[in-house]
C-alpha cells in the first residue's frame, strides 16, 4: 500500500511537516536517516544539523530557563537516556539535540511513523513514487516532502581527506571534547555564524583556538562576531588560507600551514585539529536529476510563495531548498507549508 506522504529528513522542516501531516490524520511516514558512520562523518545523520549545535538561541519560544523537567515529562524517557546529554541545571536556552527530540517526539505524539534509513534513490517518473532503501525494499508514496537538508563542506585537500577522523571534522560539537584536543591548540576555518559557533564550543577544551579567515569581514551576525572577539581563547587571523594540513600516520593532525593571501607567504600553526565551518551543500544526490535545482544545487521552488517543485506531489522544505536564510525557524516554516501543499493535492486527487 502507498504512503499517502512520505516525509525524508529529520531536521525542522521534516518534523514541522510531519506534525502538520499526522494532525490532519496523514499517517505521514517519515524517514529519518540511517544511523552509520558514513553518516556521522558527513553530518547527516537522523536530527540534521541541529543535532550537531549547542545551545539554539533565536529559536522563538525558548528564553533562557530551566528547562529540565519540561524535557523530561515531554519526550520519552528511553530517548532522553540515549540521545540527550544528561540535563544541565543551569539555565539555558534549549540546545539543538533536545528542540529536534521535542520535535520527533511531537510528531510521533500524532501518529507518525518512523524509519531510521537512508532513501537511496527515488523514482518519480511513475505514480506512486517509488524510493529504494539503503537498508533494502522500498516504499512507495503518492506524495513526497523533500527535508534533507545540508551538509558541511570540506576544502578539498588530499591532506584533509587523509586526517578526517585523526582531527580534522566538520563538528565541534561532535568531537571537540576528544581528549586528543584537550588543553591543545586548534584551528577554525571560516568567518560565519557556524564557525564562531564551533570556535565559542572549542576554546572550552582548546588552550587556544585560531580562527583563519580568507577576508577582513565576518558574514557572521553582530552578536556571534562580538562573541568571537571578546574572548581571550580566540585569535582571528585574516586573509589566511589553509595550505596544507600538517600531521603523520600515529599522531593525526599535528599543525596546519596557513597561506597569507593578501602579503604572501605561509607559515605553521601548531595545532592539534582542525575544523571547517566554511558553508554546506544540500543533500541532492539521492534525486539522481529528477527534480529541478537552482544553480548552487538547492531544490528550486517553481511556483511564488508554495514548495511546489518542478514534479507535482513533490515539495521540498528547509535548507535542501533554501541558499539564502538557512536558520530553524524558517526551515520549520517551509515544513508546514510542504505539509499544506501535500495535504491539498491529495485531496483534490481524493487520495
Ligand atoms: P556562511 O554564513 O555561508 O559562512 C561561510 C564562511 O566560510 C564565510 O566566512 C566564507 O568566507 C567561508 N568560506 C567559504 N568557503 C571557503 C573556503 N573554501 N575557504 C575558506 N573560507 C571559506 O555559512 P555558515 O556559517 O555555515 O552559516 C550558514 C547559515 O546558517 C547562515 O544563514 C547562518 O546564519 C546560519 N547559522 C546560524 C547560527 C545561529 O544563529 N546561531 C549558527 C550556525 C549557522 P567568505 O565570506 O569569504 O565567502
Amino acid at each position: 500500500m502507498a504512503e499517502h506522504v512520505v516525509i525524508i529528513g529529520s531536521g525542522p522542516a521534516g518534523w514541522a511537516a510531519a506534525i502538520y501531516a499526522s494532525r490532519a490524520n496523514l499517517e505521514p511516514l517519515v524517514i529519518e536517516g540511517a544511523e552509520t558512520e558514513e553518516n556521522r562523518i558527513a553530518g547527516t545523520l537522523p536530527l540534521g544539523q541541529l543535532n550537531l549545535t549547542t545551545e539554539v538561541e533565536n529559536y522563538p519560544g525558548f528564553p533562557a530557563g530551566h528547562l529540565h523537567d519540561y524535557i523530561r515529562t515531554a519526550v520519552a524517557k528511553d530517548r532522553v537516556d540515549t540521545y540527550l546529554e544528561p540535563l544541565e541545571e543551569h539555565p539555558h536556552a534549549v540546545t539543538g539535540p533536545e528542540l529536534m527530540n521535542l520535535m520527533r517526539q511531537q510528531a510521533t505524539n500524532f501518529g507518525t511513523k518512523i524509519i531510521t534509513d537512508d532513501v537511496l534513490e527515488v523514482d518519480l517518473s511513475r505514480r506512486p513514487f517509488t524510493l529504494k532503501m539503503l537498508g533494502g525494499g522500498t516504499h512507495e508514496a503518492h506524495s513526497l516532502i523533500i527535508a534533507t537538508g545540508a551538509r558541511a563542506n570540506y576544502l578539498g585537500l588530499p591532506s584533509e581527506e587523509r586526517f578526517k577522523n585523526r582531527g580534522v571534522s566538520a563538528c565541534a560539537v561532535c568531537d571537540g571534547a576528544l581528549p586528543r584536543f584537550r588543553n591543545k591548540p586548534m584551528v577554525v576555518v571560516g568567518g560565519g555564524d557556524s564557525a564562531v559557533e564551533e570556535a565559542t564550543y572549542l576554546s572550552k577544551y582548546a588552550s587556544t583556538v585560531h580562527m583563519l579567515m580568507r577576508r577582513d569581514v565576518f558574514r557572521a551576525s553582530k552578536i556571534m562576531q562580538d562573541r568571537a572577539m571578546a574572548s581571550p581563547k580566540i585569535k582571528i587571523h585574516y586573509f589566511r588560507e589553509v595550505d596544507e594540513v600538517l600531521g603523520d600516520d600515529k599522531a593525526g593532525v599535528t599543525g596546519v600551514r596557513v597561506k597569507n593571501n593578501k602579503e604572501g607567504g605561509t607559515e605553521d600553526l601548531p595545532a592539534s585539529g582542525l575544523f571547517l565551518a566554511i558553508g554546506h551543500t544540500p543533500n541532492t544526490a539521492f534525486l539522481n536529476g529528477q527534480l529541478q535545482l537552482n544553480d548552487m544545487g538547492y531544490v528550486q521552488y517553481t511556483t511564488l510563495n508554495r514548495t511546489f517543485t518542478s514534479v507535482e506531489g513533490v515539495y521540498a522544505a528547509g535548507d535542501v531548498a533554501d541558499d539564502y536564510y538557512r536558520q530553524a525557524i524558517t526551515s520549520a516554516g517551509t515544513g508546514c507549508m510542504a505539509a499544506l501543499d501535500a495535504e491539498r493535492y491529495l485531496a483534490a486527487r481524493g487520495i
